[in-house]
C-alpha cells in the first residue's frame, strides 16, 4: 500500500542516524540548523545514483541505501574530513513501503556506524533517482587535496582493486544465476575509508577516492600536481577472483580502468612512509604501496621485470561518447 509523501518521511527518515548534538535543529522544518566547531570549515560533496546508469533495476534497496551514502562517504575520506551530517533527495516511481524500509535500513546503518545524522532532504515522484550531500569537517590548511603530490612520493591504495568491475561482468555474463557472494558485495558494499582518510591528514601530500579506476583518479592527482607516476602492476593489491582472472585473461583493463572501487589512492612523501604506515597499522583495512610519483607527465604501468602496458584502458567518463 502506497504511503503520503508526509508519512514516508516520517516513518523512514525523521529520526535516521546517529544522534549529534552539533544538529540544533534537523528534519521536520523548511531548513536544518547545524553548528561546525571552532577552526574546522565543512567539506561537502554532492552524488546521485540514477536507475540504469549507476544500480541495476532489480538491486536490493538495502545495498542500494549503504552504496549511495559509502559513495559520499568516500569523498569525504578522500579529504580526509571527518563526517557529520547527509541530506538525501528522493525521487521514486512510488512510495512502496517495502523498498522504502529496506531502502532505508542500509543508509541508516552505514550512517549510524559512522556517527552520521540525516538532517534533510527532498522527496519527490519520478524515475529512480537518488541524490546524497554529506557534510564532515577539516581543518581548512590540512585537508588532503589532488593539487599536492610530489615526484618521489609514494603512491598507496587502500583494500582490492577491480572487484566491482569483475562482478559487474560476472552479472552480466550470468544468465540470471548467483554470483560470487565476495563479489557482489564488493559491488553493491563498498566500505568508505574514512578511517585511513582521517589517519593520512598531515602525512598525505594528495589523496583521491578511486570511483572511475585507478588510471583515470590517479590522473586526476597528477593533472591538479602537474607530475606524472609510475605503478608497478605486481605491487597492485588484488582479491583472489581478481588474481584468478588476470592469469587466464592477461586482462588488466578490469583493475586500471574501471570504475566503483571506492578505495583511497594516498601520496605520500618518501620521508613521511613509516609514519603512515605505523598510523595506519591497526585500522584493519589493507594499505598497498603501488609505485612512485614521477617529474614526466602521463602514468606508466610496469608489468613484473620493468616492461611497460600498453595500451592502458580509459577511466570511466559519462558523455565520452557524445561530442
Ligand atoms: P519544503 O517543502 O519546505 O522544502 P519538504 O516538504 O520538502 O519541505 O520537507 C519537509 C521536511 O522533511 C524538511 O525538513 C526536509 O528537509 C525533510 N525531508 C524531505 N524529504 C526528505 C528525505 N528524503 N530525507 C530526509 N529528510 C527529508
Ligand atoms: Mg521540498
Amino acid at each position: 500500500m502506497a504511503i503520503s509523501e508526509f508519512e514516508l518521511i516520517a516513518r523512514y527518515f525523521a529520526d535516521a542516524g546517529a544522534s549529534r548534538e552539533d544538529v540544533l535543529l534537523g528534519v521536520g522544518d523548511d531548513c536544518a540548523l547545524l553548528s561546525v566547531p571552532d577552526g574546522r570549515v565543512l567539506a561537502v560533496s554532492i552524488d546521485t545514483l540514477v536507475e540504469g546508469v549507476h544500480f541495476l533495476p532489480d538491486t536490493d534497496p538495502e545495498a542500494l541505501g549503504h552504496k549511495v551514502l559509502a559513495v559520499n562517504l568516500s569523498d569525504l575520506a578522500a579529504m580526509g574530513a571527518e563526517p557529520a551530517w547527509v541530506t538525501l533527495a528522493l525521487t521514486l516511481p512510488d512510495s512502496d513501503p517495502q523498498w522504502l524500509e529496506r531502502f532505508s535500513r542500509g543508509f541508516v546503518s552505514l550512517a549510524t556506524r559512522h556517527g552520521v545524522r540525516l538532517v534533510g532532504g527532498d522527496t519527490t515522484r519520478g524515475p529512480r533517482t537518488i541524490t546524497v550531500q554529506v557534510h564532515g569537517f577539516v581543518e581548512p590548511d590540512r585537508a588532503i587535496c589532488r593539487g599536492g603530490a610530489r615526484p618521489g612520493d609514494h603512491i598507496y591504495v587502500t583494500g582490492t582493486l577491480g572487484d566491482a568491475a569483475l562482478a559487474l561482468r560476472a552479472i552480466e555474463q550470468s544468465s540470471g544465476e548467483d554470483i560470487d557472494p565476495f563479489l557482489r558485495q564488493r559491488l553493491e558494499s563498498p566500505q568508505p575509508r574514512l578511517g585511513v582518510g582521517m589517519k593520512a591528514v598531515g602525512l598525505a601530500s594528495a589523496g583521491i577516492d578511486i570511483s572511475d579506476g585507478l588510471l583515470s583518479d590517479l590522473g586526476h592527482i597528477c593533472t591538479a600536481s602537474g607530475v606524472g607516476a609510475a605503478i608497478e602492476l605486481d605491487h597492485l593489491p588484488l582479491s583472489e577472483p581478481m588474481r584468478q582472472y588476470i592469469e587466464q585473461s592477461g586482462d588488466w583493463s578490469l583493475v586500471l580502468g574501471f570504475g566503483d572501487d571506492y578505495e583511497l589512492c594516498l601520496v605520500v612523501p618518501a620521508e613521511l612512509v613509516d609514519e603512515f604506515e605505523n598510523r595506519t597499522r591497526d585500522l584493519e583495512v589493507a594499505l598497498s604501496r603501488v609505485g612512485t610519483i614521477e617529474i614526466e607527465s602521463g602514468i606508466r604501468c610496469l608489468l613484473d621485470g620493468g616492461a611497460l602496458l600498453e595500451p592502458l584502458p580509459g577511466g570511466y567518463e559519462h558523455f565520452r561518447h557524445e561530442s
